[in-house]
């Protein structure tokens, strides 16, 4: 039978070893989580009268860590509830526990010796069978486990998540020289499908793969402004979002790390390193030392690279200036390249105008960048079997666009290495092997299909059936229909795909026309339909300008026009005789929201952030939000006597302070999702999973939802929403315009004027709302929140 991970066990309860049993918490799998006994009691144990022997002292470590767990941002857990998956304990009472699980990972401090000692002991106690790692950031897994019996090599291996580990997709795996094959697998296939993480086979080197590329890249970038003087505002605006890199660039990235953390991994390297070149790439400068020494080691410290001073106006971000030593204001980096670069679309064109530019800022990213190529070259095959492996570190690990050898290809491959060559660097053979050969990438493709180059000839990336792309669906020709704003494409086995696609993926007349068309196509050539993308967000509303610049050309039947093709198009989906499966990631808000909610089933990423924010715009929903909010809840209360009233109370509060989940748990918890409604852990396997919960659908003869008659609360359940509304105004949480939003939010969720306990249709509700939004759609302040919303990105409270 094949070995499941049902149990774990952490030992090491400090920012990683808390965060990992968080993100087990969140996936279900109970486990342990141990640190070591206290040897002096605190101020306040000693006033409880609590000793060296107490439970609660013993135990503190532990206990603390997971207390922290709840206050610390962003969110290690899904909901907070799930700590109560997670055990406190402590190395000595607790040790014999581990014999209970399935998996222990040592993520102690980062010292050789004290996890020699750690797997000494723990060896005391395993069980054959049981699968140990470590989730060290660079130590050697080999000499870990020196000393070791034969079976417990056998059995171990590095586990190393990136921090934050809910957040970070990267793992990298990293077997030992004895580790079994199967419990590679074992892991990998554990901790892609049930983690959700994107799995890298590292070898056992220094720092592994994304730390290794990552601290050289930094190395890099930080030489080159020693030695030509560019400031920390140059730097980052050339390294950042301009090369395909996040917004933190190097040095906001330096200053959230921690200069004395990063000083640290560099020390490793340089110590671990035995090639001179590469050793002084990783020799720590000077005015980095210098800064450590001062204790201006970053944003833990108040001050690093950059400062955040508060005057009496506003706070200001100063930047260093690296050769006076003083924090300044912020010069903003002005050149051709990087204008260029701003404005030009995607990665790879960004990366080429950055780079075909002739100034200073082009010298830079082309200094840096070429470094970090040739380097990635010579890494392959020492630190990982091929190019494929560091692509996908850098890209999980470290959050760059493209991969080293995606990054080359984009530049042009020939072009750049002539680039090297003319400049007298030294081009690994084996790219000037590939190029000779005749070959113009590292990647090519067909019909959709990626090849890389592996050992000097192309091998097919393994296909995995769980992973849809609909960038590679499209490239093989399945779209079905397409306009500007969306798609449908053809899945396979009768599910077609409505992907959004215009910016924001925000919902203007384009997609809701897809919408229509999709349910059409799919009535006479499909099974069922799925509604996903890939984009950053699933979808982050209506699109608001269209609405705003309607509403402030008074153009009224316009406005309405708008409502009810949204309202229908939704009643639609709600009502067709096909399944319809909703599959949300990211920010899903407003009428993104809405759109899943008509849905048979939602099929949620874990990372779905998912409410009903239009009170944010001075709105409430009106494409069936409200409605289907009460539907649902008068189709699930089946007893008349059962009074909806404090189930009413909750929806208007959700809808009337736009409450937004902070994960598809939390939306459950919310009441925006069902029990019904399911999560999925990796986000690359959404759309998998999503077609095969309309295929269940269609195996069971699916059958269309029936018209519904919605019992409201009536005038006297609007009564009691109308006055917790004025009690909230009253105690100043609330301003006037918030008030009238919610007196018509009230309205519209009690179902209008009607005595408690009437039926009403959909039809009707759906008119309230659409009174009630075209209303509100006439009051300046709630154009003014549009505006800001649009402007600022973010709601003003007016
Ligand atoms: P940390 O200092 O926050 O926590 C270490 C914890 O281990 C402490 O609570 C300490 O009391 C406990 N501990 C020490 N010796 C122990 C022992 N013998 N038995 C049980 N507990 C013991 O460190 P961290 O940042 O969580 O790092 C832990 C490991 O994870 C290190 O190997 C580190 O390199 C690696 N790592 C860290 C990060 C990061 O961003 N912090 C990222 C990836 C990997």
């Amino acid at each position: 039978m094949e070995r499941q991970i049902r149990r774990a066990a952490v030992i090491g309860s400090g920012v990683m070893g808390a965060s990992i049993a968080a993100h087990l918490a969140n996936v279900g799998i109970p486990c342990l989580l141990l640190d070591i006994v206290p040897d002096q009691l605190t101020e306040e144990e000693k006033r409880k009268g609590l000793n060296l022997d107490s439970k609660e002292v013993r135990n503190r470590k532990a206990v603390n860590a997971i207390k922290r767990l709840k206050k610390t941002k962003p969110a290690p857990l899904y909901d907070e509830d799930l700590v109560s998956f997670i055990t406190p304990g402590n190395i000595e009472d607790d040790l014999e526990r581990i014999k209970e699980v399935d998996w222990i990972i040592e993520v102690i401090v980062e010292n050789l010796d004290m996890k020699k000692q750690l797997f000494e002991r723990v060896e005391t106690v395993w069980e054959k069978g049981t699968i140990v790692s470590s989730n060290t950031s660079g130590i050697s897994i080999n000499a870990m486990v020196e000393g070791r019996s034969e079976e417990f090599k056998k059995h171990f291996l590095g586990t190393h998540f990136f921090n934050p580990p809910r957040y970070m997709k990267l793992l990298e795996i990293i077997p030992g020289k004895q580790t079994l094959p199967e419990i590679v697998d074992i892991m990998s296939q554990f901790c892609e499908k049930k983690l959700g993480k994107g799995v890298v086979i590292a070898k056992d080197t220094p720092n592994f793969i994304a730390n290794r590329i990552g601290a050289y890249s930094l190395h890099v970038t930080l030489n080159e402004m020693l030695a030509k003087g560019y400031t920390v505002e140059e730097m980052d605006a050339i390294t950042g979002p301009a090369m395909g890199r996040p917004k933190s660039a190097t040095f906001r990235t330096l200053d959230l790390v921690g200069l004395d953390t990063f000083v640290h991994i560099a020390n490793n390297m340089y110590e671990k390193v035995t090639d001179e070149a590469e050793k002084k790439v990783f020799k720590v400068p000077d005015i980095l030392r210098e800064m450590v020494e001062k204790g201006w080691i970053g944003e833990k410290a108040g001050q690093g690279f950059y400062k955040k001073v508060k005057n009496e106006k506003r706070k200001e971000i100063l930047s260093l200036n690296l050769q006076t030593m003083e924090y300044e204001p912020r010069k903003k980096a002005v050149g051709a390249s990087l204008e260029t670069a701003k404005m030009a679309k995607g990665t790879k064109q960004k990366l080429k105008a950055l780079l075909s530019a002739q100034d200073h800022y082009s010298e830079l990213a082309w200094n840096t960048l070429k470094k970090v190529l040739l380097y990635s070259a010579e890494k392959v095959g020492e630190i990982a079997d091929s190019i494929l492996e560091i692509d996908e570190a850098m890209k999980w690990g470290f959050n760059w666009e493209l991969g080293p050898f995606e990054t080359w290809d984009a530049i042009g491959l020939e072009t750049s290495v002539k680039r090297m060559e003319a400049e007298g660097l030294s081009v690994p053979q084996w790219v000037k092997d590939w190029l000779e050969a005749g070959n113009k990438s590292f990647y090519t493709k067909q019909e959709g299909t990626t090849f890389f180059v592996s050992n000097g000839a192309y091998k097919q990336r393994e296909p995995k059936p769980e992973v849809i792309s609909l960038r590679t669906l499209k490239e093989q020709n399945k779209v079905v229909k397409a306009n500007s704003g969306a798609s449908l494409i053809d899945l396979g086995d009768g599910i077609a795909c409505l992907e959004f696609h215009s910016p924001n993926n925000a919902i203007g007349a384009d997609i809701l026309t897809m919408i229509e068309q999709s349910i059409e196509e799919v009535r006479s050539h499909y099974d069922g339909l799925v509604i996903a993308n890939q984009g950053r967000n699933f979808c982050v509303g209506a699109n608001l300008m269209m609405l705003l610049m309607e509403a402030q050309d008074e153009e009224w039947d316009e406005v309405e026009h708008i409502i009810r093709v949204f309202q229908r198009t939704m009643y639609h989906l709600k009502h067709f005789e096909k399944p319809v499966i909703a599959a949300p990631h990211g920010m899903t808000l407003g009428g993104g929201v809405e759109v899943c909610l008509p849905a048979d089933q939602v099929v949620a990423s874990a990372e779905t952030y998912y409410g009903l924010v239009e009170a944010g715009v001075g709105l409430i929903p009106a494409g069936g939000g409200c409605k289907e909010l009460i539907s649902r809840l008068s189709s699930s209360v089946t007893n008349p006597e059962v009074d909806l009233q404090p189930y009413v109370n909750n929806i208007f509060e959700t809808i009337g302070m736009g409450k937004v989940s902070t994960s598809a748990l939390d939306a459950k918890k919310l009441g925006y999702l069902r029990d019904e409604d399911t999560v999925v852990v990796h986000q690359d396997h959404l759309i998998y999973e999503a077609k095969q919960a309309a295929l269940r659908l269609v195996e069971e003869e699916y059958a269309p939802k029936p018209k519904e008659d919605i019992r409201v609360v009536g005038n006297e359940g609007k009564a009691v929403l109308k006055l917790g509304a004025y009690q909230m105004k009253l105690a100043g949480y609330i301003s006037d315009h918030d008030l009238l939003i919610a007196n018509k939010l009230a309205h519209v969720l009690a179902g209008g004027d009607v005595p408690a306990g009437t039926r009403v249709s959909e039809q009707y509700m759906l008119d309230l709302e659409r009174e009630a939004f075209l209303s509100l759609c006439g009051e300046p302040k709630t154009r003014q929140r549009m505006q800001y919303m649009l402007s600022k990105g973010k709601p003003l409270r007016n």
